[in-house]
């Protein structure tokens, strides 16, 4: 029947003149397969959609895998994605800040799903501003995955039990996650659990694992903010030498050279690079959020031991 339509659907726009404006001002979804199309603004957000709706969704990743989504200049395929989507996922909080106008550039109609809505929230250095990282804790990773399923559910009810029953099995997945990383730092003594990053991305994890930020070479929870300078620099050695923290680490999604010359001006030794706010490329144990946790986790308890 559908099949017996759509080939109908041309020869009806070239010759009937009232059928034309209908035909220009279909909606955008669903794609060509059926499916709802969907977008999620980067990897690790991606990653959780793509659980939750299983096969049901063509997902379109804008960030990919190692990319910086802070400094994210958008490519003009970017606003063909949006103007096709039936649905959007964005984490909010400032995390993709270049979303608004491609949004408005593209004339996309589309439902903007925030995932970060109804978590509580931990305060960034600007007044009135929060940090974005919020999947670096799992409990948030939970959340985050309820309101994708809700909202997929609404924009396509007709799957909706697929994807309660996608979400039911990855959660338990992610409680598995939640229980193995508070077993590895729980491992590590109190006094050890201290972190130095590249920029500050580890709030809700110091938060959920029971760490403390000692500081972040590049001074906030962007990577935008440019080089720390002497100053600095020399104040944020001074806190790593009297925290005692045995090492700092990198991150994927940034070159990390501040990080690196903290590590030699403080003689601590330099952790291996952590999986910050992106997914690591595939064959990488990054690969998957569910990867991504226990690496960071295992490397940090590593290196802190
Ligand atoms: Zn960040």
């Amino acid at each position: 029947m559908l099949k017996n339509t759509r080939s109908l659907f041309p020869w009806l726009c070239l010759t009937a003149g009232l059928l034309l404006a209908a035909c220009q001002g279909a909606a955008p979804t669903p794609a060509a397969s059926g499916r709802l199309t969907v977008v999620a603004t980067f990897s690790i957000l991606g990653d959780l959609v793509q659980r939750v709706a299983g096969d049901q969704v063509e997902l379109l990743v804008l960030v990919g895998a190692d990319g910086d989504a802070h400094s994210y200049e958008p490519a003009p395929t970017d606003t063909r994605a949006l103007a096709e989507a039936g649905l959007i996922f964005e984490n909010g909080l400032g995390f993709e800040s270049w979303l608004d106008d491609l949004y408005a550039a593209s004339g996309s109609t589309a439902r903007r799903v925030v995932a970060s809505e109804g978590l509580a929230l931990v305060a960034a250095d600007a007044p009135g501003e929060f940090d974005p990282h919020i999947w670096q804790s799992v409990p948030n990773a939970r959340q985050m995955v309820k309101t994708i399923q809700a909202a997929l559910a609404d924009a396509d009810p007709a799957h909706a039990g697929v994807y309660q029953a996608n979400a039911e099995a990855y959660l338990k997945q992610l409680d598995e996650l939640h229980a193995y990383i508070l077993a590895q730092t729980a491992s590590l003594p109190a006094e050890r659990r201290k972190l130095v990053t590249n920029h500050d991305t580890f709030a809700y994890f110091a938060q959920a694992y029971g760490f403390t930020i000692v500081g972040d070479a590049l001074g906030g929870s962007t990577t935008e903010g440019g080089e720390p300078s002497a100053a600095q620099m020399a104040q944020l050695a001074d806190a790593i030498r009297a925290a005692g923290v045995p090492a700092i680490f990198a991150e994927n999604v940034e070159g990390s050279q501040t990080v690196q010359r903290l590590a030699q001006e403080t003689g601590v030794k330099l952790g291996p690079p952590l999986y910050t706010d992106a997914l690591g490329r595939p064959g990488t144990p990054g690969e998957t959020y569910l990867g991504l946790m226990r690496y960071n986790a295992e490397a940090i308890v590593g290196a802190l031991r």
